[in-house]
């Protein structure tokens, strides 16, 4: 049995090597490395994939959330609503413009924004919320876009870890993670659902007025060269990751469906361990499965990881500690308590290798090997 990896991006690139190599070939051969062709047709694939009008690609995702929030009629103290369960690029940059992040507490069952919690944390100077679909599944978009009408408050999606997603409405309607609301933001990071071969991000929209806000912002601020109208940033996605990623998000439902199969082993091997919660299903959103996390119960789940571990077994903690109790965001003056369920599930949380080219022979070690784990 080959080792065991948390993700695997060797093998994946394996089996499309030869595609791959030739796309990357192709951008050298014509030296276009900046916004060179397979950058727009990567915008134009991308907003086909996911049914939305205007994609905008850029250097990272957290880029991606900053320029969404910087193209936006924003003042700084204004209030921005997000959950301290998320990685850490969420918060950041909320804070980088000078806005206040307000944390909203998450449900223990799917790990996304608790609605019911929403409503009591706007206040006159909120003007954003910004959803993480965590792990790979939708927060319940319905529901938060209905507050935000009725507050008038825009909504940004961190679809970082959900590309591909769907969320269905009570009508049936079924959309893509990420155009939804306002914006919808996502990250190329090789790791995560679909990945590029270094940086890369992209920002959705379907509001023409917003597209071309962010299309200024990530772009020095100017519309005509070396006409600047606004303080903008550089941030572009380059060529060469717009070839691999024209490759790769022809893959990225069957990817998506690969992660799924890992998840279901999963759920069925695990769901009758008594020291794990194996992960809910978050409402009207199927799962792609960034993530496949579990929750300890009753075990030291520290130990657990370590003796994954000594068994070859890799595992990681997503996340370890709340955004709220870092160091950084000390200024904002929460404490220990605040939100309770993200508290309780950095301690808890445990997640499982998951990527595209875990064998049978791998998952069911993975699982034996949990099952035979005594405290
Ligand atoms: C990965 C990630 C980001 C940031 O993406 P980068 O491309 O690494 O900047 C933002 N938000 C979430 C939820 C993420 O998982």
């Amino acid at each position: 049995m080959n080792n065991i990896k948390m993700v695997d991006l060797k093998g994946q690139y394996e089996r499309i090597k030869n595609e791959v190599d030739n796309a990357i070939k192709n951008v050298i051969d014509t030296t276009a490395f900046i916004n060179g062709g397979d950058v727009q047709l990567f915008q134009r694939n991308l907003e086909k994939y996911l049914n939305v009008k205007h994609v905008i690609p850029c250097a990272n995702g957290t880029d991606a959330l900053q320029i969404a929030l910087a193209a936006l009629d924003l003042k700084p103290g204004d209030e921005i609503i997000t959950v301290s369960f998320t990685f850490v690029a969420t918060v950041e940059v909320i804070s980088l413009l000078g806005l206040k992040p307000i944390f909203v507490d998450v449900n223990k069952n799917d790990f996304n924004l608790n609605i019911d919690l929403l409503e009591k944390a706007i206040t006159p100077k909120t003007k954003a919320i910004i959803p993480v679909h965590l792990f790979g599944q939708c927060a319940d978009m319905e529901k938060i876009m209905n507050i935000a009408k009725k507050h008038k408050l825009y909504v940004i999606e961190d679809t970082a870890q959900a590309l591909g997603a769907d969320y269905t409405f009570s009508n049936d309607e079924v959309k893509k993670a990420g155009t939804i609301g306002d914006i919808g933001t996502t990250s190329f990071f090789p790791s995560k659902n679909l990945g590029c071969f270094g940086d890369g991000g992209a920002i959705f929209t379907n509001d023409d007025n917003i597209a071309e806000a962010i299309r200024i912002y990530a772009n020095h601020g100017m519309k005509v060269r070396y006409y600047h109208q606004t303080i903008g940033v550089n941030s572009r996605l380059d060529t060469i990751q717009a070839a691999v990623l024209n490759v790769k998000l022809n893959y990225l439902n069957d990817y998506n469906v690969a992660r799924q199969k890992v998840a279901n082993h999963y759920n069925t091997e695990l769901k009758n361990v008594d020291f794990l919660e194996t992960p809910g299903f978050a409402p009207n959103s199927n799962h792609i499965f960034h993530q496949y996390t579990l929750r300890t119960k009753n075990i030291n789940r520290d130990n657990l990881q370590k003796y994954l571990q000594e068994k070859g077994i890799p595992a990681m903690i997503y996340y370890p500690v709340p955004l709220h109790l870092q160091e950084a965001y000390k200024y904002l003056g929460f404490k220990a308590g605040d939100f309770p369920v993200t508290e309780e599930l950095c301690k808890r949380v445990i997640s499982l290798p998951m990527h595209t080219e875990l064998t049978s022979e791998q998952l069911f070690f993975i699982t034996d090997t949990l099952k035979g784990y005594k405290e």
